[in-house]
């Protein structure tokens, strides 16, 4: 094992030997192999695509030494104590509390938009008023969804959702998802709603924080256990053969463990009920020869350029580097597997969640084939959320075994 995350572990035996096979080491698959090894005792093979574990999660030190997030920045935060004392086994934290701004013509407003960014936006007086407003209605300390606010009558309240949708969610939105924004989800920006309050806290969340060593080292000692045998630079989709209603045929013969896929599950079928749409990012890093880039962890462009955010990790991470400083600007497109890119988030919206179910139905045929995750179970999950599933269906899977 080494600490860029490659792993090659365990001995060399058949696929169809082992109890579990785990398609995918991000947080899903590596919960799940952890549990039913230490848990269940379980042989488990995890099968990873990546030349390294962690799924999107995975981080590195760059040529400069600061260390990054590959695949965006990502900030670990939960109110689910089951799963924070999980993750904690495997890591201490660094204390971070993330902090967004958005460039709106070059003013600084704060991210969730709460009463500083009123108060800069309109001007003290104004902007004091127009916080009374939001206490009258929707009370102090309220988080307040844009779709909601801009549901309301009063021409206070109306100018203040016109301004927060114009400058902060239109354009984000449309260049983040490609499609006008008001097609979206309104499940997606109640994600950053409106907040009456003076925290400037992306997330509110008790505990939250970056790990003290980097995402990766979770990795690595989640997936060290005598039990689990890892294999990176492996597609598993050859190599699970689903040609047969009902049956999964490994090394051409059928299956009698459990099968955990933590990857999209369209490509497992062919894509018969058609393409589920993801949308994927560039990411493009930048190094600069300067203590601090950027006076916040997040900067989100809302109303200008072509890329959605800029994030510098040192803010993130703590790390202590001197004269050096490595940013990401995220630039969003549509999924193209032939293409090489990767896919990162489900288009969530009802006629793709009919897709989605018909290839779970599909799986639901197999015997013990499980869809675990983000991409898997096509949902808008954050990592703490991923975890909890994880959890739940190792506890499941126990339950069945007793
Ligand atoms: P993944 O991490 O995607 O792991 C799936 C793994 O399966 C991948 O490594 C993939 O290579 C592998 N795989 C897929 N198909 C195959 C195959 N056929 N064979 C072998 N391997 C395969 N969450 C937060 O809580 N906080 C954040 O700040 C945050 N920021 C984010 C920023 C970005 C830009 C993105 C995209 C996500 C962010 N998330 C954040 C969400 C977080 O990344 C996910 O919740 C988490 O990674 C989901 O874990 P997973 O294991 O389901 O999926
Ligand atoms: N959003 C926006 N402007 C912002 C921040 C968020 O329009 O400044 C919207 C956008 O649609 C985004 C969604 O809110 O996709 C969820 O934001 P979040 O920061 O949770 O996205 P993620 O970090 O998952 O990319």
């Amino acid at each position: 094992m080494t600490t860029s995350g490659e792993q090659a572990t365990g001995e060399s035996r058949p696929l169809g030997s082992y109890d579990v096979i785990v398609v995918g080491a991000g947080f899903a698959g590596a919960t799940v192999a952890r549990e039913l090894a230490e848990r269940g005792g379980k042989s488990v093979i995890v099968l990873e695509q990546r030349h390294h574990i962690g799924g999107n999660a995975y981080d590195r030190l760059d040529d400069a030494g600061v260390l990054i997030h590959q695949y965006g920045p990502h900030i670990f935060h939960t109110v689910d104590q089951r799963v924070f004392d999980y993750v904690s086994r495997f890591t201490t934290w660094n204390g971070y509390s993330h902090e967004v701004l958005a460039d709106v013509y070059g003013t600084y407003l704060p991210v969730p938009f709460n009463k500083q960014s009123l108060r800069l936006a309109f001007g003290h007086e104004r902007g004091a008023y127009l916080i009374a407003k939001l206490i009258e209605r929707f009370g102090d300390e309220k988080k307040v969804p844009i779709s909601e606010l801009r549901k309301e009558a009063d021409p206070d309240l109306v100018e203040i959702a016109d301004y927060v949708w114009e400058n902060v969610f239109l354009h984000y939105t449309t260049k983040q998802w490609g499609k006008s924004a008001d097609e979206i989800d309104v499940s997606v920006t109640a994600r950053v709603p409106v907040f009456v309050s003076e925290d400037c806290r992306y997330f509110t969340d008790p505990h939250q924080g970056l790990p003290t060593e980097g995402y990766t080292k979770i990795f690595e000692r989640m997936l060290d256990h005598p039990l689990i045998t890892v294999r990176t630079n492996v597609d598993a989709r050859p190599l699970l053969d689903l040609s047969e209603p009902g049956v999964v045929r490994v090394d051409g013969k059928p299956y009698a463990g459990t099968v955990i896929y933590t990857g999209p599950l369209d490509e497992l079928f062919g894509c018969r009920h058609g393409r589920l749409p993801y949308r994927s990012l560039d990411f493009v890093f930048e190094t600069h020869d300067v203590d601090q880039f950027q006076p916040r962890g997040t900067i989100n462009y809302t109303v200008s350029e072509d890329y959605t955010r800029i994030t510098e990790f040192k803010h993130l991470t703590r790390q202590e580097l001197p004269g050096k400083t490595t940013i990401v600007r995220e630039y969003s497109r549509d999924y193209d597997p032939e293409s090489g890119m990767d896919p990162y988030y489900p288009e969530v919206n009802a006629e793709v969640q009919a897709m989605h179910a018909a290839y779970v139905a599909l799986t639901e045929q197999l015997p013990s084939f499980y869809p675990l995750g983000r991409l898997a179970e096509y949902r808008y999950y954050n990592m703490d959320a991923t975890v909890a599933k994880a959890l739940d269906l190792a506890d499941a899977l126990l339950e069945e075994n007793k």
